[in-house]
């Protein structure tokens, strides 16, 4: 995620959060951004009729299904489907959790990082001023997300215990932060690091490349890609086409600087490019955030898949435009995070938009689900209120968007992502059961 949350969610950083317990995440996350006076009323009122002081009301489970109730209220529309019984009894609320899981139980984070690295960040030692910002806007967002010590707390144990363990989360793909310009020399993230999550977790973890951008030289690109797949088997790319060159950036449809990176993955059979679309942070330009660039290489490289991260928001209009003009494409993707995260909980209206249109346009075999945790500390409160969320029927009726089947659920949480990364389910679950009964014993 790369948004600056505090602004957005104004008293996040004084709300209890405990980073074990993603559900106050969430209640906190709706009780600080647009509607949160209001939604901070009606949880006095709900407090009360669940016989709690108001304190324990917001750090128990029971806070979280009653935030989202307020915000049903609030805006008179139906965004999330909690019955009030869930926001007042413990065995109704355990009950509904139950089938809920039952319903959605193989969820792959398609997005995923760890952010820290042996030496970690030192201004003006080894990393630059705008290395800085973005490393500052994560530890904030890390602090407020009860991790004390920000970004240093997004290690390979935490990968661990807030993503494998902690939360509903099957599988975690995830992928490093290069921009080595700005830090001394060396990537944000570098592989030797981040490939200890998966050395860790072999079955529950997919590790994606990243890093390379031509602007640093084609040969050297195309030498560590070739690197990458020899030496770390990884699974794919995630790119960023703005970069910390000189240049500032590059496009996917550069037929002299990209396609011979595609025409490489196509010899080393990497299938799977993403690339950070939308959400200009940072040091970084919004023009290399746009996605127009997608369209002639999906077009000359039908075999590849190409994944919009973010889904390009706040431009996920034109990303839709790109299949919902072209309906035979059959290699274009997108993934949620941060852009659910950042809306769901103080502007549902606008998340059930960008989910409808997205839904709707690229179809529900196209839509990824991923959180950008640990930057938005444990995921549970995510996937907890994507099975809640729904696109409201006045909505349906006036845009055509569909509306989140439990089908069109389980695609987006997990078999979209298990299709395209040949995921086998059952020994994913199998690993996961492992995983979560090592952890309670
Ligand atoms: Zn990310």
């Amino acid at each position: 995620m790369e948004f600056n949350i505090l602004n957005h969610f104004k008293g996040l950083e004084e709300m209890p959060t405990d980073p074990l317990k993603a559900d106050e995440i969430g209640t906190s996350l709706f009780m600080t951004g647009n509607m949160g006076p209001q939604i901070s009323k009606k949880m006095d009122e709900k407090a009360k009729a669940a016989g709690m002081t108001r304190r324990n009301f917001i750090k128990s489970s029971l806070g979280f299904s009653a935030a989202m109730l307020a915000a049903n209220e609030v805006t008179g529309k139906r965004f999330f489907e909690v019955g009030a019984a869930e926001a007042a009894d413990i065995d109704a609320k355990n009950e509904a959790i139950h089938l809920a899981r039952a319903s959605s139980d193989f969820i792959v984070d398609v997005h995923t990082h760890v952010c820290t690295r042996p030496g970690h960040y030192q201004l003006g030692v080894n990393t630059s001023e705008r290395g800085m910002w973005f490393v500052q806007l994560l530890d904030d967002l890390g602090k407020a997300f009860g991790m004390a010590n920000g970004t240093r707390d997004m290690n390979v144990e935490n990968y661990g215990k807030l993503i494998l363990e902690e939360s509903d989360t099957t599988v975690g793909v995830f992928n490093p932060f290069g921009f080595r310009e700005h830090y001394g020399g060396e990537d944000m993230i570098p592989m030797e690091y981040q490939v200890g999550v998966r050395n860790k977790w072999p079955k529950s973890t997919i590790m994606l490349a990243g890093g390379l951008t031509p602007n640093q030289g084609l040969g050297e690109t195309l030498d560590r890609l070739r690197m990458y797949v020899a030496d770390y088997k990884i699974s794919g790319l995630k790119l960023y086409t703005f970069d910390a060159t000189p240049q500032k950036g590059w496009w996917f449809d550069d037929e002299k600087l990209a396609y011979p990176i595609w025409e490489e993955c196509r010899k080393l059979g990497v299938k799977n490019i993403g690339c950070h679309k939308g959400i200009p942070f940072g040091q970084f330009y919004a023009r290399y955030a746009h996605c127009e660039d997608f369209d002639a290489a999906a077009d000359d490289f039908l075999d590849l898949n190409f994944i919009a991260y973010h889904s390009a928001w706040p431009y996920h209009n034109e990303l839709a435009a790109l299949k919902g003009f072209k309906p035979q494409r059959k290699n274009l993707y997108c993934e949620i995070g941060s852009t659910f995260a950042a809306t769901v909980t103080s502007r549902p209206l606008e998340c059930a938009h960008v989910l409808g249109t997205l839904l709707r346009d690229l179809g529900p075999d196209y839509v990824l689900w991923g959180t950008d945790s640990l930057l938005w500390g444990n995921p549970q409160w995510q996937i907890e209120a994507f099975r809640k969320f729904q696109i409201p029927d006045e909505l349906i009726e006036g845009h055509g968007y569909p509306k989140i089947t439990p089908e069109i659920r389980r695609k987006v949480f997990g078999e979209n992502a298990a299709r395209i990364w040949g995921i086998d389910k059952q020994s994913a679950m199998s690993a996961k059961a492992e995983l979560t009964a090592t952890a309670t014993a």
